[in-house]
């Protein structure tokens, strides 16, 4: 999750409006609420210690400039329709890219279609066109469990690094929020089953700062100017933000009077913020795949030539961040990100956000992310394809959520 899922699940906060990094007083003010007496939830102090580690997990972003990438080509006799690189938005966006794929494919009338890849976007991409009447097959070299999918942090974060304004231009703002409408719609269907496949959690942004404080662009001491000079972004605005164009069906965050405030730090607001539980949501994607007649089929691709060999005349092809090599697209941007998991706290069902680190207790872990720690925005990760653990960062992250609940709770009796 960049800087800006740091506002995730509340985008109506307000920070984002008039600019990326000025604040909005008057929409803060006016989201205000007074809580009654009574009402306030008595948050369980979460537990994060450093030796409670159970996994660290890294991933890349799937990161291009112009947004993920869903035309569609021609590999031989095969019509290959892309379904790629969606940065750090991939599980939030899924089922609405996955409509425009099977879209496009069913276009083509076809009785049965392949699916390369088993991450999120594979496995939504191949359920909805089961929904739409195909005969659906997997192709891919590892099953959901093991793909770079499970390494997210895993919130609704429909705008996070997924886009450059520039290059993506106005026309991918309005895909971005059919995309972003249709998913938040499909996900409701998964609320309130067992398990939790989907879930929401109220989750608390701190700040030492108030929130209606000028903020200004984070340093980037290395820039050079700008995408379009370098190949490369350069400045945190450079990225897109759609969250405005959603804000009517987004759960708005509500500014905490010093009295509802249970932290040791002066300011904090609160929003419920949709998240996905992996395991169980993983497993229910899968049992509804396989319920439905699908079949997967464990297969390692080399070259798009490799695509010929399939059966079936239409593929939508889903590797994410492979498709940097599987085929040639330099336009995939890494943008490295780390994921600490200490065991489940179920009694401390929330999320907290302070200092560039979000704390999420979800059902298969307490994740614990330092998602900006350096000060560095959107920029934070960026060109880094490094994909093995800190552990030190790891550490720093939960460190600042020890010494938080160190002080923890501060008005609450
Ligand atoms: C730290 C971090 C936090 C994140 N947090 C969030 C979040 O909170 N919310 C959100 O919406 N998004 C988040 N994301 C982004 C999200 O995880 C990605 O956008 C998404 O997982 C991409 O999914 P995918 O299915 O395209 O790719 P992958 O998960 O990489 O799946 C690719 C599939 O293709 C297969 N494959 C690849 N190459 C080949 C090949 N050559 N042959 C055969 N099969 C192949 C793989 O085996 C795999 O099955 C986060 C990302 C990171 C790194």
């Amino acid at each position: 999750m960049g800087r800006r899922g740091l506002f995730a699940g509340s985008l109506a906060l307000g920070a984002l409006a008039g600019g990326r990094w000025a604040s909005v007083p008057a929409a803060a003010a006016a989201l205000r609420r007074t809580a009654v007496p009574g009402t306030v939830p008595r948050l369980v102090p979460m537990r994060p210690h450093a030796d409670q580690i159970t996994d660290i997990k890294v991933c890349l972003r799937p990161f291009r400039a112009a947004g993920p990438r869903l035309d569609v080509e021609r590999v031989g006799e095969k019509v290959v329709i892309h379904n790629y690189g969606h940065g750090g938005s991939g599980w939030s966006l899924s089922w609405g890219s996955a409509e425009m794929a099977v879209g496009k494919a069913a276009a083509l009338s076809p009785r049965r279609v392949a699916v390369v890849g088993c991450g999120v976007i594979g496995l939504t991409t191949a359920l909805t066109a089961q929904r739409a009447g195909l005969d659906v097959t997997i192709y891919t070299r590892d099953l959901l469990p093991h793909t770079r999918s499970v390494r997210a942090n895993g919130s609704w974060t429909p705008d996070s690094r997924v886009a450059l304004t520039a290059p993506a231009g106005p026309q991918f703002a309005d895909t971005w929020e059919r995309m972003a409408r249709y998913s938040w719609k499909s996900y409701r269907d998964y609320l309130g089953l067992p398990g939790n496949p989907i879930d929401f959690r109220d989750s608390y942004v701190l700040s030492d700062t108030p929130f209606d404080a000028p903020e200004s662009e984070p340093e980037n001491p290395g820039h050079k100017g700008d995408y379009a000079s370098t190949g490369m972004p350069q400045q945190s605005s450079e990225f897109a933000s759609y969250g405005e164009r959603i804000r009517d069906i987004i759960p708005a965050a509500e500014l905490l009077s010093a009295q509802e405030n249970p932290f040791s730090v002066p300011y904090a607001r609160r929003a419920p913020l949709m998240i996905f539980n992996f395991g169980a949501y993983g497993h229910l994607l899968l049992s509804e795949f396989y319920q439905a007649g699908g079949r997967i089929v464990i297969r390692e691709f080399h070259t798009p030539a490799d695509m010929k060999t399939l059966p079936e005349p239409v593929i939508i092809n889903c590797p994410g961040y492979a498709a940097r090599d599987l085929w040639g697209d330099r336009s995939l941007i890494p943008v490295r990100g780390q994921t600490a998991w200490l065991p489940p706290q179920p009694d401390a069902a929330y999320g907290v956000r302070y200092k560039g680190a979000s704390a999420l207790s979800k059902s298969d872990g307490l994740m614990i992310q330092g998602f900006d720690m350096s000060g560095l925005g959107e920029m934070d990760g960026v060109g880094n394809s490094f994909e093995h653990a800190d552990r030190s960062e790891a550490e720093k992250a939960i460190g600042i959520f020890e010494n938080l609940f160190a002080r923890f709770p501060a008005v609450q009796g």
